[in-house]
């Protein structure tokens, strides 16, 4: 995939960039690991500034990184603001938190002195994605740089002007410039940089064919990944459910960032009672979504970032018709220029299908019908995913089933499933393993040493 801006809105090709070669990685490489030897020895007190600094910088020019985003992979503007906001909270968390989290902590035992100490470990490899291109980078670079690592950017190939921006904001911040370096490279590039000895760690977002194929490298090398890849998310409706307030979440849960969340809810399992209404009023919702240009402040859906992802996309929705599937709307893109996909439902998914266990990453929402909660955690729980998942029901005993029965990283009851920096976030299963964000996302990467003196 070439390394470039192209407008999903419009298809127009705006910019394209050359890979770094070989040399030129190199120079990096050897920039990081010299910086990390001083680096290592900063104060909590100069890295929080320099994070601090970097939140006031996103703050103040929090349109102008918005409309990058929304330029290159078509999410509605205002949601781009609401993006680059979430990026400023999470650097001051750290900023505000790492001294603490990564504090000696004592532990008594036959020692006379004996404790825990979190150590950095060096040079730490960031594969990002496109769907979220400053939060996901945020979320690494914020505990990476406040534990004394330094960090390399590999981003996904459709945001090039993104990466540069966020190597810029934390530069002017006063980061030193190894500690943190977008490397414009390919995919075919993240092997060789995996195994140099000089990256000490690496972590992915994105999909399972990439996360795999990281950490069987990495595996090899024995470097520690963490991987954060698909999910295809239960919303579990109960007969006790606040209705209005379940359907109004349904939609922000499936349409966030035009469907191309990890955490969207994506199978909505409704109990028979009120399968109905739900399905009606949903369909309601959808129909009066609108679609356009993501620049618009009235447009709730944008283009899907590639013409790949509607192609696949279109594929998948296609395959489920085959299958048996029923389209209640949306179901084929809208053509003409841009990659645009309409708010679709399907209903009637064979239980067995292949469609029934994919994640759609598009604004395509699959409904289910239930008879019982037993039912609904097994439903929930048959795709090969385990990121998040959401539950409706203010009945106790299934609140409490449901946290302890879901197979996720994550459950939300009476709420969409969001990440927030004060929770850990991650998945299980196919969905990934390791954790961001809170007091977890920062010991990742660190050595965790047991000093013991007698
Ligand atoms: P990809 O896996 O294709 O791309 C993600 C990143 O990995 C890009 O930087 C990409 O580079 C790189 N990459 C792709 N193939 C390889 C490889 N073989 N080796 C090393 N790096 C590689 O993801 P998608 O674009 O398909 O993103 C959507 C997926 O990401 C969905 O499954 C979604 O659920 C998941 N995701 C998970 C999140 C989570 O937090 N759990 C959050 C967001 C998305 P390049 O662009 O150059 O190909």
């Amino acid at each position: 995939m070439a390394i470039a801006t192209i407008n999903p809105a419009t298809g127009e090709t705006v910019k394209v960039f050359e890979a770094l070669t070989a040399p030129q990685i190199e120079q990096a490489l050897a920039l990081a690991q010299q910086t990390f030897e001083q680096y290592r020895h900063t104060t909590f007190e100069q890295r929080s500034q320099w994070l601090h600094a970097a939140a006031q910088i996103l703050e103040a020019e929090e349109e102008t990184f918005a409309k990058v985003m929304t330029l290159e992979m078509g999410k509605p503007l205002q949601a781009a603001i609401s993006e680059v906001k979430k990026c400023a909270a999470v650097c001051r968390f750290y900023a505000d938190h790492a001294a603490k989290f990564l504090a000696d902590v004592p532990v008594q035992t036959d020692a006379s002195l004996s404790l825990v100490r979190y150590q950095p470990i060096g040079a730490v490899l960031a594969v990002m994605p496109w769907n979220f291109p400053f939060w996901q980078v945020f979320r690494f670079a914020a505990p990476a740089l406040m534990a004394g690592n330094v960090g390399l950017l590999k981003h996904a190939s459709n945001v090039p002007q993104c990466a540069l921006a966020i190597e810029s904001i934390l530069h002017q911040a006063g980061f030193p410039k190894g500690a943190f370096q977008t490397l414009l490279i390919g995919a075919d590039q993240v092997a060789d940089l995996v195994m140099d000895e000089r990256v000490k760690a690496a972590t992915l977002t994105g999909s399972e064919l990439a996360g795999a194929s990281l950490a069987a490298i990495a595996g090899k090398q024995i470097k520690k990944v963490v991987l954060e890849l698909g999910g295809s998310d239960p919303f579990i409706v109960l007969a006790s459910a606040d209705l209005e307030a379940a359907i109004a979440t349904a939609v922000t849960a499936r349409m966030l960032n035009s469907g191309q969340s990890c955490i969207a809810a994506k199978r909505f399992i409704v109990i028979d009672t009120l399968y109905d209404e739900f399905e009606t009023r949903l369909v309601e919702k959808y129909q009066a979504l609108k679609v356009g240009d993501p620049m618009l402040p009235e447009t709730d859906i944008g283009p899907l970032a590639t013409p790949g992802i509607l192609k696949d996309l279109d594929q998948q929705v296609q395959t489920a018709i085959q299958q048996g599937a029923r389209v209640l709307i949306g179901g084929k893109p809208l053509g003409g220029a841009g990659n645009f996909y309409p708010p679709t439902i399907l209903t009637e998914i064979p239980l067995g299908s292949s469609t029934a266990q994919e994640e759609l990453f598009g604004p395509v929402a699959m409904l289910f019908r239930v008879a019982t909660l037993d039912e609904a955690i097994q439903l929930a729980n048959s795709t090969p995913f385990g990121l998040g998942a959401s539950a409706w029901t203010t009945d106790a005993a299934e609140q409490e089933r449901l946290t302890h029965e879901l197979e996720a990283g994550s459950v939300f009851i009476n709420s969409m499933v969001k990440s927030d920096p004060r929770l850990p976030f991650g998945g299980i299963k196919r969905s990934g393993f390791g954790r961001e964000l809170s007091i977890q996302g920062i010991h990742e990467f660190v050595n965790i040493k047991t000093v013991w003196m007698k």
